[in-house]
């Protein structure tokens, strides 16, 4: 992409509105603008984020054998009423009436409608385990939207929802989306813990939110030093093992994490000082085991391998990537701007023409364009006349891992300088050199 004929409103002032360095960020980045509040448009850089980190969670749904579908964002409010939860749900639901005068609702959630789809197909018991996903707008009406994207009011989910015969085999399924989280958040960049939360009156221990410990995190959270030295489970792990699965479940599960909720003083209190993390943290995952709360009362029934009908052992799972774009910010920033992690920079490289119109400059800029593009990256060029220190404050801002700067001094010796967006290291390397890099 090339700087003067892309869409990015920087700001250069702070906005007053943001209290908190990501949406700060994001604003100034030209990320983000909001339309109304706790509604945002995703402007081009945010947009390229958002898809980087939707990819990723795409593929670890994938990979652990979740299946994806898309749901509609509007839902009849009769589902609602069937399950039980029409009324119980509150203001924080979106009701809607259509010209029919039927009730509407924009969904905050979609375990109604994904267990109205499996009860109109799914028969037999054969037919599972099975996880259906989607990625979809939410829409929860929030008492305090606050922290730009972190609690929108409309907001990016991932969805996916468990079915399986029994409890025992949707211990199971339950296990497989808590490898995916760790891996999904690790590969967003990120260390999110598996906390222990609440499952209110389904009881029993399969609730987990996945915390990121930040200063400005809404949870008060608590933990075990421990996890922070855990390596992440590999791409090579096997989804179909259950055993393999269950005992990094139990890893991942023994040292202490509790939020505020669930908070054990006394299991807390045998812990040693030098262990204890007691911090803030932000909710970018939640799973949930709630075995047969919806298809009890939907219907949602297969027949056992004995021939009997058994409502199915369901289990949801979230993630919420508009809320993860905030997270990773959070996590990875400095004074001057945003640091991405390579996974979802929005792009691989900055190519930085410090004076257009200077031949030397304009055609090593274009070269080392190209062979960004021909090497398979993503680069974007900086060929705007901007003054220097403009152009070093944007390309700082918005995070780009690699910078190449093509000056005129330098290159009148052939020669090119190379900055490390996270570490700020800076090296003059020869044009030929930054070439073969690229390639
Ligand atoms: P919170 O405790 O922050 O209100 P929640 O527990 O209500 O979140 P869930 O119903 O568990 O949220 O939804 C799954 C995921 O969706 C959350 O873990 C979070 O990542 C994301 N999410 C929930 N509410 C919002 C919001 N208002 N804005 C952005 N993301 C959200
Ligand atoms: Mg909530
Ligand atoms: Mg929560
Ligand atoms: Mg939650």
């Amino acid at each position: 992409m090339r700087l003067s004929h892309y869409f990015l409103p920087i700001l250069k002032e702070t906005p007053r509105e943001a209290e908190i360095v990501s949406h700060r960020l994001m604003l100034r980045a030209g990320m983000i603008k909001q339309q109304a509040a706790g509604i945002f448009s995703f402007l081009p850089l945010g947009k390229k984020v958002l898809d980087k980190v939707c990819d990723i969670i795409r593929e670890e749904q994938d990979r652990a054998g979740a299946i994806e579908i898309l749901m509609p964002t509007v839902q009849p409010a009769d589902l609602w009423q069937e399950s039980g939860r029409y009324n119980a749900y509150g203001p924080e639901m979106l009701r809607i009436r259509d010209r029919h005068d039927r009730d509407m609702l924009y969904g905050p959630t979609n375990e109604e409608m994904v267990t109205d789809i499996f009860r109109t197909y799914v028969r037999s018991y054969k037919d599972l385990p099975l996880n259906l996903y989607h990625l979809q707008w939410k829409f929860r009406d929030e008492v305090r939207p606050r922290f730009g994207v972190m609690r929108g009011r409309e907001f990016l989910m991932k969805d996916a929802y468990s079915f399986d015969l029994d409890y025992e085999s949707a211990k199971i399924a339950y296990y497989r989306m808590f490898v995916a989280y760790l891996r999904t958040f690790q590969r967003c960049g990120l260390t999110a813990i598996p906390m222990r939360a609440d499952t209110g009156p389904i009881g029993g221990d399969l609730s987990h939110e996945f915390i990121v410990l930040a200063e400005t995190g809404e949870s008060e959270v608590f933990c075990d030093r421990a996890f922070l030295e855990y390596d992440t489970p590999g791409a090579d792990t096997d989804f179909s093992d259950a055993e393999a699965l269950s005992d990094l479940v139990a890893k991942w599960t023994t040292p202490y994490a509790a939020t505020d909720e669930m908070h054990d003083e006394q299991a807390w209190g045998a812990l040693s000082d030098d262990t204890r993390i007691s911090a803030r943290g932000i909710e970018v995952g939640h799973i949930f085991h709630f075995g047969t709360k919806y298809s009890e009362p939907m219907g949602a029934k297969v027949t056992g391998p004995a021939g009997a009908q058994v409502p199915v052992s369901m289990g949801s799972y979230g993630i919420g990537p508009t809320r993860l774009l905030g997270a990773i910010i959070e996590a990875s920033h400095d004074e001057a701007g945003i640091i991405w992690p390579q996974s979802v920079a929005p792009f691989d490289v900055s190519i930085i023409s410090m004076k257009v119109g200077d031949d030397l400059c304009d055609d090593a800029a274009e070269k080392l364009y190209r062979a960004a593009k021909e090497g398979g990256l993503d680069p974007l060029l900086d060929d705007t006349d901007a003054r220097a220190g403009a152009k070093f404050a944007t390309h700082e801002l918005i995070g780009i891992p690699v910078q190449i700067v093509a000056g005129p001094r330098g290159l009148a010796e052939g020669k090119v300088e190379l900055r490390a967006r996270a570490s700020g290291e800076k090296r003059e390397l020869s044009l030929d050199e930054a070439l073969n890099m690229l390639t």
